[in-house]
Formats: structure tokens, sequence, C-alpha cells
């Protein structure tokens, strides 16, 4: 059955999780332990899956899970539904006023910190799924997961970059664990930076000799050339499903290495973040607040003092006051993003004050959020009109979006299949929701194998609940 746990019980379902693992595992395998993989595909819809002959996509081994386990169809997203905020809320089953993980980048009005993103564990703010694994004992093991620079994971590569240059493989042998890069590539070659299919087929190769070296209990996988992709070509491509086919064949891998090392006992799940949405246009708040004196800009081009700035996130962006209780800014911010929505031409579908955001886990920092209309996205150039195009050659720009979603769609009932559990929801409407957006365009799809107890993060405007399939 599906059950819908109330926020207070988050993090002891999460807890629940492990010992249910612990339990189960025990009780199938005559005392010897259970092992849990989790690989996030990032940015992929549930429709890629559940559709995937009618969209000509061959998944063999994710359409597995569809008849042989269970699978939770999308969630609500969080606000913003993007990466890291999103598989933050999946380890930790909160939304990210309470996980601390508030955007992909940290909110840096003077752009000082060189599009410096919340790359390190220490900004979470509650306990994670690792942190409960060690709680029960466990051994784990992390590879790319967003914000594991410096988490408690037994063997970590957290997911991690800086100026894109080689050097950026020291960096990461440096906030590694001790050792682990050195001795994996010694068989594997050097790890991947950076995009492409090849790169996720190479972690997933490291995370199966994980897997089969250090025999973890809970093993976390993140691949991320299925966003780039969808980026580049936006969602559908011929080049998104022929990625998807590869990442297909990625995890079957690893689910065949994770039942040959613990026979019965083996637990997979495949998770996601977010979808893709077309976008054709962009509004430039950072245009409208800078002529608004809001902020202002020195001879060099730079961001010199701030009043109220924009953070932007894919298709919403909250509004940062630099003293919150300044009733002069807010009432001007306030007046000035009234008269932006009333405008149907920038593409506003609603704003939110600083109760109603909140009141939905998004942004603690923020005085407002703007959701823009489907089909737009936000644009943060200082010095680009504040209405334009789309910036790619090609009719339609496609972007991952984190205010709007496609078309409400009605929750579809769970299911059974055969033994193993399976419940369906597409992304759904949340009618209580202002920002309704988030919760349609989470294409967050969680399934899993076996007889497991499956989860994620499921946040609600009014609140966080959870999803668990027992
Ligand atoms: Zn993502």
């Amino acid at each position: 059955m599906i059950r819908r746990a109330r926020p207070a019980m988050l993090l002891a379902a999460l807890a629940a999780l492990a010992c249910a693992l612990a339990l189960g595992g025990m009780a199938a395998g005559q005392g010897e332990p259970s092992l849990l993989v989790m690989v996030s595909v990032d940015g992929l819809r549930p429709d890629y899956i559940t559709a995937a002959d009618a969209r000509g996509a061959k998944v063999p081994h994710m359409r597995r899970f569809l008849k042989e386990g269970s699978f939770a169809e999308g969630v609500e997203g969080v606000i913003p539904t993007v990466t890291y905020p999103s598989h933050t809320t999946l380890v930790t089953g909160v939304s990210p006023a309470k996980h601390g993980i508030f955007g992909n980048l940290t909110f840096d009005p003077l752009r000082e910190n060189q599009s410096g993103w919340y790359w390190y564990a220490e900004d979470i703010r509650v306990a994670t799924l690792w942190d409960a694994a060690a709680r029960a004992g466990w051994t784990t093991a992390s590879v790319q997961w967003p914000a594991t620079v410096g988490a408690r994971v037994t063997w970590n590569i957290p997911e991690f970059w800086r100026a894109g240059t080689p050097d950026d493989s020291k960096l990461l042998r440096a906030s590694a664990t001790p050792g682990l890069l050195a001795e994996l590539e010694a068989e594997l070659g050097p790890y991947p930076r950076g995009f492409g299919v090849e790169a996720d087929e190479l972690r997933g190769r490291f995370a199966e000799r994980i897997l089969e070296k250090k025999r973890p209990r809970l093993l976390l996988l993140h691949v991320i050339e299925l966003d780039h992709v969808q980026h580049q070509t936006g969602p559908f491509s011929p080049e998104v499903l022929a990625v998807l086919e590869r990442l297909d064949t990625v995890i079957g891998g690893l689910r065949a290495a994770a039942e040959r090392l613990a026979p019965g006992r083996a637990h997979v799940a495949i998770v996601s973040d977010h979808g893709f949405a077309r976008t054709d246009m962009q509004l430039n708040l950072f245009a409208a607040f800078r002529a608004a004196g809001l902020f202002t800009v020195g001879d060099r081009g730079r961001i010199t003092d701030w009043t109220a700035m924009p953070w932007t996130s894919g298709g919403a962006a909250a509004i940062v006051l630099k003293q919150p209780t300044d009733a002069a800014a807010q009432s001007q911010v306030r007046l000035l993003l009234e008269k932006l929505a009333a405008d149907p031409a920038n593409g506003i579908d609603r704003v939110l004050d600083a109760d109603g955001l909140h009141r939905r886990g998004g942004f603690p920092p923020a005085s407002f959020l703007v959701g823009l209309k489907p089909g737009w996205e936000m644009a943060s150039s200082l010095t680009g009109p504040r209405r334009a195009r789309g910036p790619l050659p090609r009719p339609h720009r496609h972007a991952r979006r984190c205010a709007h979603a496609g078309e409400p769609r009605r929750p579809r009932p769970s299911r059974r299949r055969g033994q193993g559990l399976a419940a369906l929801s597409w992304p759904r409407s949340a009618p209580e929701s202002s920002l309704r957006g988030p919760a349609h365009r989470a294409a967050s799809w969680v399934c899993s194998d076996r007889r497991s107890v499956t989860m994620t993060g499921r946040v609600r405007s009014s609140g966080v609940s959870m999803i668990t399939a027992t």
C-alpha cells in the first residue's frame, strides 16, 4: 500500500527504512546483510520509462522494475525543483528550508563566489540517509552524489568541480575518501571529469568496483549526462534517447552486481530529481532591478552595492533583501514585482511573498519568489534586455524549469504487480499551492525491485510528506 507520512515522521521513516532493510535482509539471507543501491538519473522523466515504447526508447533494465518491482510515479517537487535541493530532499526527506541546500548555486549578490554551488555536506542541517545507515552500523559509499564534499560516507567520491581544468581531478582526489580514487584509478583509469555518457558509464564502473571491493551496505550513484543532453537538445530528442539507453545498461550492470554480491538481499532504487520542459523566452529580473536602482554596477561592470537581488533558479527567482526587515525596500520591491507581473508580456505567473514561500519550504533567506509561466525561464545577465528569446540558436530552448509544470495531471492510483510493489504517480497538481509548477514539473521517480521498502522525499506545498511503499 502507499502511505503518505507526515513531516514529523520523515526522519523516523528514514531510520525505519534502514531497519526494515536490515531486518528484511537478515530474514531473507539467513543472517547475511542486505544491500541498498540507489541510482539517481538526473532529469529522468517518468515517461521515459513508463512510456518508453511510445518514445522509441529501449530501456529493458529499467522496464524490468515496472514488472518486477515497485515504482512511485513522481513526486511533488521542492522549491526550487533543481538538482541539489532535490537530491538532498531525496536523502533527508525534508524541504530545502529544513535541509539547508536552498538552490544549486549559493546566494552570491556581489558575484564573488565564482559560481559556487552547494557542494559541501556541512551545509546539510539534518540527518541524511548515510547518517541513518551509519547509526545502524552500515558502511556506505557514494559516487557523484550532490552536496557530499565532506560527507560522513565511508567510501566517498563527491561531485565537485571548480575551474573545469585538469586540476579539478586533484581537487576531487583531495576531497574523496583518502586513497580511494588512486586505488580505483589504478584499475579503471582516470576518474572522469564533466559530462558525456562515457563519463557516466565510467562512474558506473567505479561504483560497481566499490560494491565488489568494499562491500558497502548502502551505495549512492548520481549520473548526469541525461540532464546535460536535455539542456542541449530538449527532452525526447534522439540524442537524449541514445543516452538513456546507455544509462539503462549501466543500471542493468549495477543491478546484476548487487544481486551477485547479495543474492536475495539486494535492493535497487532508481530515483531522479526533476524533469524538463521546453522554454522559448527569458525574463531578466536583473535588468528590471538595476533600472529600479535596487543594485548598482560600477565602471568595471561589477555589482558594487545592493538593496534587493534576484536569486535565479530555472523558471523561478527568489528575491533577497539585504535588510529583510527594511520596510521601505520591501514595499519598493513588492510594487516593482506587481508592476512586472501585471504585464503579460513578462511571462510572470505569480509572485509569492515571504510567508507563502517559506510555508512551502523554499528559500528561507528570501522575501519573495517570482514564478514564470510555462515556456519561460529566468536570465541572469547584468546587461541583457528584460525579455529575450532563449539564447540557443534553435527555435526552442529546452531547459530545466522549476516554477511551472506541464499539463496538470490527476494522480494515478498505486498498484501492485507480481510479488513486487508498484506505485505510479505522475507529477501531480497541488491546488493549494500558488506555485503549482514545482509540483507539476517534479519528475522524480522512484522504483525498486523486490519487496523492499522504497521511498522518496515528497514535498507538498503545505508541508512535507513522503511516500513509502510497503
Ligand atoms: Zn538535475
